[in-house]
Parts: C-alpha cells; sequence; structure tokens
C-alpha cells in the first residue's frame, strides 16, 4: 500500500464519500449548512457525528466475516457491523442505495 499512489487516494475518498453520504450523517450535514447560515428549513439542535459513529467503539472484534480476528477499526455508518481495516478498506464496503456492494479493486495498479 503506497500512501502517495493516486488509485489508493481515489479509494480512500470513494470510501469516505460514501460512508459520509449514510443517512445517519444528513442532520451532520445540514447542521454545517445551517452554521453557514443557509435556510435549511428546519433547526439542526443535535447530531451524531463521525468520531460518535464510526470511531468510539472501543476494541471490538471485527465482524466482516466468521475467520477474521482482527480488531475493528471503524463501525460501518450504514449497518453498524464494526470491521478491520481488510475488511473496511483493502475490500471496500461500500453501501449504494441501501443494497452492501463488496467490490474487488486489484491490490494496487502499476504505473
Ligand atoms: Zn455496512
Ligand atoms: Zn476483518
Amino acid at each position: 500500500m503506497n500512501l502517495h499512489d493516486r488509485y489508493f487516494i481515489i479509494k480512500m475518498r470513494s470510501v469516505i464519500y460514501n460512508q459520509l453520504s449514510a443517512p445517519i450523517y444528513k442532520p451532520m450535514l445540514k447542521y454545517a449548512w445551517q452554521k453557514a447560515r443557509y435556510n435549511i428549513g428546519s433547526v439542526i439542535l443535535s447530531f451524531d457525528n463521525v468520531i460518535s459513529v464510526a470511531f468510539d467503539i472501543g476494541l471490538l472484534p471485527c465482524r466482516g466475516d466468521a475467520d477474521c480476528e482482527s480488531v475493528a477499526m471503524v463501525n460501518c455508518a450504514y449497518c453498524t457491523l464494526s470491521l478491520c481495516f481488510d475488511h473496511f478498506f483493502a475490500n471496500p464496503h461500500l453501501h449504494f442505495l441501501n443494497l452492501l456492494v463488496r467490490a474487488h479493486f486489484p491490490v494496487s495498479v502499476a504505473d
């Protein structure tokens, strides 16, 4: 894995965008517009943020598959599964229109 590799960056942004599109984050995103003084139609007083939804999980085991023995690094914002790096990012855990899609990307792209 190469953190400055263009393919890695595109993949990372795709996974982040997919997670931030989850319904649980809608109030958080509306709050940002509200704080920028846009009229969003309703007042957002509280919301679940990324830290509380995705990362405040302690030391949970990964539930990506029954054989995984890794510690989870994140909770999925859609299905609340706690997932390790491999099950969340290396083999991306993506949701589209309430469907979980397990995309199979190549490990790396040659230059
Ligand atoms: Zn999920
Ligand atoms: Zn795992």
